[in-house]
């Protein structure tokens, strides 16, 4: 009896060799260079979304800086009362994780080696990674310091290459010039995207096609989505409702009291569809700065050096990003962990670090008395508006030193992309639109 076979679609990590591959099972080494880092999915080669996540980012930057430390567990954090902030590979065998309070760290893993968070140095390396990822495509979207949306639909001809294989690359240019590795998810939009960057970690590469996405979808949780909020994930699963098949399988009107108008949104989401496009337009919400102290203070004389060098911190990460915000936030936890918000909503946007502080500094004043002390103190700025006007754009471009062609590319790309009402100048925008 003739054996069956089946085309198979592949990529190699190792040579980027990509092809047809007629065979009874997928195929598990590369026809071109016999390595085993073979993708193997038939959408591989045209799929063009993709999310690009820093491997345990902060902790592999003190590593690669440090090479004593290379098979060590590693966390960034606070020394003594303060968090995880992130954790190496070694140390999560431990069960280090994320967010977990230091002193629990330092009981799973005690010989555990604890770096003071160096926030600038981190924001520079992640310039650079946004640079490389720019070299592929004008349409980044940065989630957060570490990871970032890519769309790289149309970039085919110019690249002479596959979205996947120029985000192998990637990941292989990233490991060579910065010495860290980054894990990807490539599929057809976003939510995919997000989910699949996750599955394969660290230096993971991972497809998730539309055609694979409800059935991976279906068992997993609906909280694991992105997109659904902390608070939509639990009224669903106080619902009953606990995997994406619940969610899928139920009329959208029976979800709709509990969700409002994002009930089709997310059943859609449940099911691998999302719509939402890659916006290079900023996403960042807030820029902040907190401390954690060794003790508890209660005096201004205390607390206001900490406040200016917080203040002087967020100033620079918003530069470092071009944005400016017009609400400034302070934050306090007291001695018994409640937490106090503080925020003043100022006129014109500002990146100052004097500006920030001064404004800080009055909302933290009047929460002062020699009766309470504090263990956390916390500074940001949000409030970055809606889309750039031209004019910021131009002078943002102007500051970085880019040449007005490549910025008029750069325009041309998005009016091609999303037509010609996406960006206004400010002289455009006090006529009324047509
Ligand atoms: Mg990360």
């Amino acid at each position: 009896m003739a054996e069956l076979r089946f085309s198979f679609t592949f990529l190699c990590r190792s040579c980027f060799a990509s092809g047809f591959l007629g065979a009874a099972e997928p195929p598990t080494t590369c026809p071109s260079c016999g390595g085993t880092r073979l993708v193997v999915d038939d959408d591989v080669l045209s799929l063009c979304i993709a999310h690009l996540d820093c491997d345990s980012f902060y902790a592999s930057i003190e590593k690669r800086d440090n090479p004593e430390l290379a098979n060590k567990p590693v966390m960034v954090g606070g020394k003594t009362r303060g968090v995880v902030a992130a954790a190496c590979y070694e140390a999560r065998k431990y069960g280090v994780r994320s967010a977990m309070p230091t002193f629990q760290a330092k009981k799973r893993c005690p010989h555990i080696t604890i770096i003071k968070p160096r926030m600038d140095h981190y924001v520079s390396v992640s310039r650079q990674i946004r640079q490389m990822m720019h070299d592929l495509t004008p349409l980044v979207e940065p989630l957060s310091i570490d990871e970032a949306f890519l769309d790289l639909s149309g970039t085919q001809t110019l690249h002479k290459a596959s979205p996947a294989e120029m985000l192998m690359r990637l990941q292989q240019r990233i490991k060579q010039e910065i010495g860290i590795t980054v894990s990807v998810g490539l599929a057809s939009n976003k939510s995919l995207a997000k989910l699949a960057s996750d599955q394969d970690k660290p230096d993971g590469f991972f497809v998730l096609s539309d055609k694979h996405a409800r059935r991976w979808l279906a068992p997993r949780p609906v909280s694991t989505i992105y997109g659904i909020g902390k608070s939509a994930a639990k009224r669903l699963t106080d619902a009953g409702y606990h995997s994406c098949d619940d969610i899928v399988r139920t009329d959208v009107k029976q979800l709709t009291p509990l969700l409002g108008k994002q009930a089709l949104f997310i059943q859609n989401l449940a099911k691998g569809i999302d719509n939402r496009r890659i916006s290079t337009e900023r996403e960042t919400k807030s820029v902040s700065s907190e401390t954690t102290f060794d003790r508890d203070y209660s005096h201004e004389d205390d607390l206001i050096p900490i406040l200016e060098r917080q203040a002087q911190r967020v100033s620079r990460r918003l530069k470092a990003q071009a944005l400016q915000g017009n609400v400034i936030n302070l934050k306090l936890k007291n001695a018994q962990f409640k937490t106090i918000s503080r925020r003043k909503t100022i006129a014109n946007p500002t990146d100052k670090a004097h500006e920030i502080f001064t404004i800080a500094r009055d909302l933290l004043l009047k929460e002062l008395n020699p009766a309470k002390s504090w263990r956390l103190l916390g500074v940001g700025v949000d409030g970055f508006g809606s889309a750039p006007q031209m004019d910021d754009f131009l002078k943002q471009m102007d500051d970085k030193g880019l040449r007005k062609d490549k910025l008029e590319q750069a325009l041309d790309d998005v009016y091609a992309k999303f037509g010609d009402k996406t960006i206004f100048s400010g002289r455009q925008l006090k006529k009324p639109l047509k």
